[in-house]
């Protein structure tokens, strides 16, 4: 006879410890599957082994969504305060770093145990390693779940096994294709949080550039208006990485431009006219004043401009010049992939979800949390975040 539970949640990764722990201390019989030999992997390498557990801002306007204001209802529900307050009880050390970003002081292992503990605290079940074999409705009986340790039952399947970044680490389809067999549509799951690639003969010219980091302001053509970065972008050998274009490779697709600011702090054409006469300075020496010397080397070059005293350039040119670092536009050919990316765009479509629950309108019991959904967050802990506030409200509703 199957082994039954009031909840089963398949994938034990940040959202359905969460979610598990919730529906464990609200009295649910709950049982987690997860097909990988280390638990919460995710967690364990997040932030450089430090997770970023959180921001201290949140709000909808930092995920994208095919819809902009469903993830709006679970984070209110379960705000990052609410999560820090969690961390705080379980004096786990922690420390803001650039804009509202917290990071555990030690190992993300901490935030691992913390919520083992707190499934232990519901009294979760664990079955894993353990592959799941079948996933079946019985109508008016909840599901069966064929796993190679056996079979369960449960009255609802929670499922929370994320998107396809790192798929060394055990990511898979499972939620897609779970939601395709029962007719639940998803949105194109595509690589987020990842570096773009250019063509080699394009990007030749800047190939020797990798390394080189600077400030910018970016921003894309598929984004709307209002959605630029202000961050640091790397150059690699490859392309383009850094903070700004993995914020913004969320919101890039393909066949799309980048608009870049390269000197996004300075007015670089006033300089260069405005102080033209008056200066003594070399073209490249007035540059570097604003840009990574390799770089304004680079650019000169790349536009055949003499190294003379900027006071000998022709206004047009200096103009041109300033122009082209300031409205850098490049066009990627792709992106590094689910190889490298931090995060899965696209998911479960939210139109066939409820916000307060996550359940599935097509098919009642079956919830769908964390990364698996069409909710992706921005750079900086907005991730887990969705991941801790979704599988709250999942949990409050099993
Ligand atoms: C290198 C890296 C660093 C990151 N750093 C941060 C950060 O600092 N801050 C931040 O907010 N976000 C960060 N993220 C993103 C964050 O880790 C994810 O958004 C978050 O873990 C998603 O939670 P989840 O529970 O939905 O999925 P996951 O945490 O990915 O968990 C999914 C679980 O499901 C299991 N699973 C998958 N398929 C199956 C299957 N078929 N059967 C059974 N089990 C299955 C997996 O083994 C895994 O345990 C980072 C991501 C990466 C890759």
């Amino acid at each position: 006879m199957a082994e039954r539970f009031d909840v089963a949640v398949i994938g034990a990764g940040a959202a359905g410890l969460m979610c598990a722990a919730v529906a464990g201390q609200r009295g649910r019989s709950v049982v987690v599957i997860d097909h990988a030999a280390k638990l919460a992997e995710k967690i364990r390498i997040s932030g450089g082994g430090r997770c970023n557990f959180t921001n201290r801002e949140v709000g909808p306007s930092q995920f994208q969504s095919g819809n902009p204001h469903f993830a709006r209802s679970a984070l209110q529900r379960y705000t990052s305060q609410d999560f820090i307050d969690l961390v705080m009880r379980y004096r786990i050390g922690f420390h803001e770093k650039h804009r509202g970003q917290l990071f555990c002081d030690g190992s993300s292992e901490a935030i691992i145990a913390m919520l083992v503990a707190e499934c232990d605290a519901g009294r979760v079940q664990w079955r894993r390693p353990v592959r799941i074999v079948d996933l079946q409705p019985q109508p008016g009986d909840g599901f069966r779940i064929d796993t190679e340790a056996g079979t369960l039952s449960a009255k609802r399947v929670v499922v929370a096994t994320g998107g396809l970044s790192i798929p060394k680490i055990g990511a898979t389809d499972f939620a897609f294709r779970t939601a395709k067999r029962f007719g639940i549509k998803v949105i194109e799951p595509r690589p987020a949080l990842v570096p773009l690639t250019f063509a080699a003969d394009a990007w030749a010219p800047f190939v020797d550039l990798s390394g080189v980091a600077l400030e910018v302001d970016i921003g894309c053509d598929s984004a709307d208006g209002s959605t630029r970065f202000r961050e640091d972008l790397l150059f690699t050998h490859r392309g383009l990485s850094g903070p700004a274009v993995l914020q913004i490779s969320t919101y890039w697709k393909p066949g799309g431009t980048l608009d870049i600011d390269l000197v996004p702090d300075v007015d670089l054409g006033r300089v260069l006219l405005g102080g033209k006469d008056a200066s003594r300075l070399n073209l490249g020496q007035a540059l570097a004043a604003h840009l990574p010397k390799r770089l304004a080397a680079r650019w000169q070059q790349a536009q055949r401009i003499d190294d003379r005293r900027i006071a000998e350039l022709p206004d047009a040119t200096l103009a041109r010049l300033a122009d082209g670092l300031g409205g850098w536009r490049v066009r990627p050919d792709g992106t590094e992939g689910f190889r490298k990316a931090e995060v899965t765009a696209g998911g479960v479509d939210t139109a066939e979800l409820s916000q307060r629950t996550l359940e599935a309108a097509r098919m009642p019991g079956l919830h769908f949390i964390g990364e698996a959904v069409d909710v992706t967050g921005w750079l900086g802990g907005y991730n887990f975040q969705w991941a801790w506030s979704s599988g709250f409200v999942a949990g409050q509703a099993v």
